[in-house]
């Protein structure tokens, strides 16, 4: 039996892997009327249109969202100040506006100051993802078993809190609320911390001579290769994550280049016990996120 849709009408401003996931799942769940897609290259709009992701394709996110009563900002964060400027005036009243950035207190400084009153503003973050961009790069069991943060600052209407976190709970999420301080302090250290590792040390094998990297290349499965797949993500959106969540990541990364000087310590004074004692207890860790089911 089809099922009533959520929302009437999504605008989906940016159609990458999130964007593009999401229109699948919008699709498989019929939760809306009408799906129209923006994105500002005609060849990213072409391409979401051979997929058939939505009902609408448009450059313009004027138009886009007009008569929309769910907006879901899916850009780079740094699009994101200059976008909520530009359908500020198309938004209907009583409209959803939401987001899927990756940094909350950045995306909610960009966007609140240009909602108009009357419409709701719901920041979100699904985590889940991949090294992947574009509408091609997207599949509809993305967001199967992950968590959705939502981070509505205070006296965020709460109705709309809870449509948003249905269609996110449709996808397969489970939701949590947080605050968006809370939530870039925990994600600098669970997913920006090791992308910025990961971006170091693939840099420096890039530095290395001809030789040796043509060796590192030759025998990645040994470790270097998780590295090179992570390295991989988009250089955009990535810019965008460390400028935006600038002090949370340096404090991240203040205390991890301390342990890594206690580890450099280690292995020069030749303290087995001290490495054996880490390695065990890191152990522990993946085992934790093995059951639960994060793995
Ligand atoms: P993506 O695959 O690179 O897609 C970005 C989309 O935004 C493209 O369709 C792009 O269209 C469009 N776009 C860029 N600037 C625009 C503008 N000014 N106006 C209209 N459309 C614009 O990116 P993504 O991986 O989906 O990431 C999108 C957001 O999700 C980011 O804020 C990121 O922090 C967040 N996020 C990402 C992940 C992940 O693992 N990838 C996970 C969770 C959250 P064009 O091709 O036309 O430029």
């Amino acid at each position: 039996m089809p099922q009533t849709p959520l929302f009437d009408r999504i605008a989906l401003i940016g159609i990458g892997l999130i964007g593009s996931s999401l229109a699948r799942v919008l699709r498989r769940e019929g939760l809306a009327g009408h799906v129209v897609a923006c994105a500002r290259r005609a060849e990213t709009l072409e391409a979401a249109r051979r997929l058939g992701l939505a009902d609408d394709y448009t450059d313009d996110p004027a138009g886009a969202v007009a008569g929309a009563d769910l907006v879901v900002l899916g850009t780079p964060l740094g699009a994101y100040g200059a976008l909520a400027e530009t359908i500020a005036p198309h938004l209907a009243p009583g409209a959803i506006v939401t987001d899927v950035g990756s940094v909350k207190v950045a995306a909610i400084e960009a966007i609140a100051p240009h909602m108009p009153k009357g419409v709701h503003f719901v920041p979100g973050h699904p985590v889940a993802g991949t090294e992947r961009s574009g509408p091609e790069a997207g599949f509809d069991s993305l967001f199967d078993g992950r968590w959705c943060i939502l981070t509505p600052p205070p006296g965020t209407d709460a109705d709309a809190v809870e449509r948003v976190a249905e269609m996110w709970r449709r996808a397969g999420m489970t939701i949590e609320i947080m605050e968006a301080t809370h939530h870039d302090r925990v994600l600098a250290i669970t997913s920006h911390l090791p992308h910025l590792i990961a971006y170091t040390i693939v840099g420096t094998v890039a530095d290395l001579e001809q030789a040796t990297q043509r060796e590192v290349v030759k025998y990645a499965a040994s470790g270097f290769r998780d590295f090179t797949r992570i390295a991989a993500s988009d250089p955009v959106m990535w810019r965008d994550i460390f400028l935006a969540n600038r002090e949370p990541v340096l404090e991240m990364l203040g205390r991890f280049s301390e342990d890594l000087a206690r580890l450099q310590r280690a292995v020069r004074w030749g303290e087995g016990d001290v490495l054996a004692d880490l390695f065990t207890r890191t152990r522990e860790i993946r085992r934790g996120v093995i059951e639960a089911k994060q793995a």
